[in-house]
């Protein structure tokens, strides 16, 4: 019988190694971050990941034929789990979404001649991508109302649309569109997705939108989400990426693997807030001692230490179903990592913001930085409303309503029920004389 929840020990000496890379070479970026161009940020990167590429590291979650390591989703699921301790780490082992995404993406739809133009380009770090699907006046979570439209033009199309959280847009060298092709189709047939070059005639990168994460207007620089205007803009043939009616299709195949990442992820950055609420209980004085005697902080370290460890395993059992059943198998999974792990990330952080009181609140600490980030979470990636209800429906199907409405459990008509069955043994019963 195999349960087993080792890690392979030559495995887990490329974690050890990956953990100390990160810790001692990727940290220190953060610490001077306001003052790196994306120019700066490339030329510290590159060094380093010469070094990934060496460990074999490099691009993991691709197939080995496009230089990836065919690790499966549990391996990659635990070098996430590092990846995500750092937003600068993803870039140096070449898995940077949404470029990750994107290049799964191409490898798994493009032509011979889209993936040597783009995807192979895209893996020697020469090229940066988008993906550009929510639009600000159609809801994200069913992208099936999109309104992005791509209208056959001779052998090609032309795009007309406005989108926006484009993640990486200002940066990018081509973007993947999402847009409706054929409006009458059923709803999951109607859109395709496209290869749009950023200098086509017709792209207008209009800004990138302030958010939590960074509140002050920027462009241009990696982590930024783009507003874009598509205005009439005309693409080959080449442009089509798999065939037409099949943007839903590929999204699904990229999206459920993305969401173990994310949540694998989401625990390194939920450990580093983790972290520091530990270490500050050990030395913050309060009134009669020190914060790590108080029960509250006991409470807070003990729900987080459960919690983490429950997203965890939930998340490694989801990326191992997938790993040996095949993705559509491990949705369910994958919903419900979905939802939980966003929420452990957000009480996980907001209780280190608490325990450090206005250090805490203020940026010399990351954590106000984590907590901003952190929020995102419980909305990407399908609301976590959305996956909620799609783990109760899989749940209900397993289950009917009696058919003469009294439940299963109603403890009178078990007991006639029992009085019946049982009803040879009590009468042997003597009562007292
Ligand atoms: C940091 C960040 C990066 C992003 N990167 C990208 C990117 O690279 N490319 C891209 O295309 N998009 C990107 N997005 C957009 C993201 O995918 C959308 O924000 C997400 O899909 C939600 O869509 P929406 O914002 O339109 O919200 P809506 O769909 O309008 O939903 C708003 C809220 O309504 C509620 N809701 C929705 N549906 C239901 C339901 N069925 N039941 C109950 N409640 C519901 C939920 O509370 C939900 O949060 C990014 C967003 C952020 C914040």
């Amino acid at each position: 019988m195999a349960w087993d929840f080792s890690t392979d020990p030559e495995f887990e000496r490329q974690l050890e190694w990956m953990r100390a890379f990160v810790r001692e070479e990727v940290w220190p970026i953060e610490a001077v971050e306001d003052r790196l161009t994306q120019a700066d940020l490339d030329r510290i990167n590159a060094p380093l990941q010469e070094q990934v590429k060496k460990r074999g590291l490099w691009a993991a979650h691709l197939p080995p034929e496009l230089g990836g390591q065919g690790f499966g989703q549990v391996k990659l699921g635990l070098m996430n789990e590092i990846l995500g301790t750092s937003i600068y780490a993803p870039p140096v082992f070449g898995c940077q979404a949404p470029d990750s995404g994107n290049s799964e993406i191409l490898a798994l739809a493009g032509t011979p001649g889209q993936k040597e133009r783009w995807l192979h380009p895209m893996l020697a770090g020469e090229l940066r991508s988008a993906f550009s699907m929510t639009e600000p006046d159609t809801p994200g979570s069913d992208p099936t109302q999109l309104v992005t439209r791509a209208q056959r033009d001779g052998d090609g199309y032309v795009l007309n649309g406005h989108k926006w959280f484009t993640s990486n847009g200002s940066i990018a060298d081509f973007l993947i569109v999402m847009a409706k092709t054929d409006p009458d189709a059923p709803p999951h047939r109607r859109a395709s997705m496209f290869i749009v070059p950023v200098d086509t005639p017709g792209v207008n990168i209009v800004r990138d939108v302030p958010t939590m994460e960074h509140p002050m207007e920027r462009f241009g620089v990696l982590g930024g989400h783009s507003e874009i205007l598509y205005t009439d803009v005309r693409l080959g043939p080449d442009a089509l990426l798999g065939g037409e009616g099949e943007g839903f299709l590929i999204a699904q195949k990229r999206l459920v693997p993305g969401r173990i990442h994310h949540c694998m992820r989401w625990l390194g950055m939920a450990r580093r807030a983790y972290d520091a609420m530990c270490e500050r209980a050990l030395y913050r004085p309060v009134k009669h001692g020190l914060l790590k005697d108080t029960q509250t902080v006991q409470a807070w370290i003990a729900d987080s230490a459960a919690e983490m460890q429950a997203a965890r395993l939930m998340t490694l059992h989801a990326a191992w179903v997938m790993d040996n059943h095949g993705s559509s198998a491990a949705r369910t999974d994958v919903s419900m990592i979905k939802f939980f792990g966003a929420n452990v990330l957000h009480d996980v952080v907001d209780r280190a913001v608490q325990i450090h009181g206005a250090l805490g609140y203020s940026g010399d600490m990351p954590l106000e930085m984590l907590y901003r980030f952190a929020r995102h979470a419980r909305f990407v990636d399908g609301a976590d409303e959305v996956h909620r209800e799609m783990v109760a429906r899989h749940a209900l199907r397993a289950y009917e309503a009696p058919a003469d409405g009294v439940p299963s459990e109603h403890l009178p008509t078990r007991r006639e029920a029992a009085l019946r069955k049982f009803e040879s043994v009590l009468n042997t019963i003597q009562s007292p004389a």
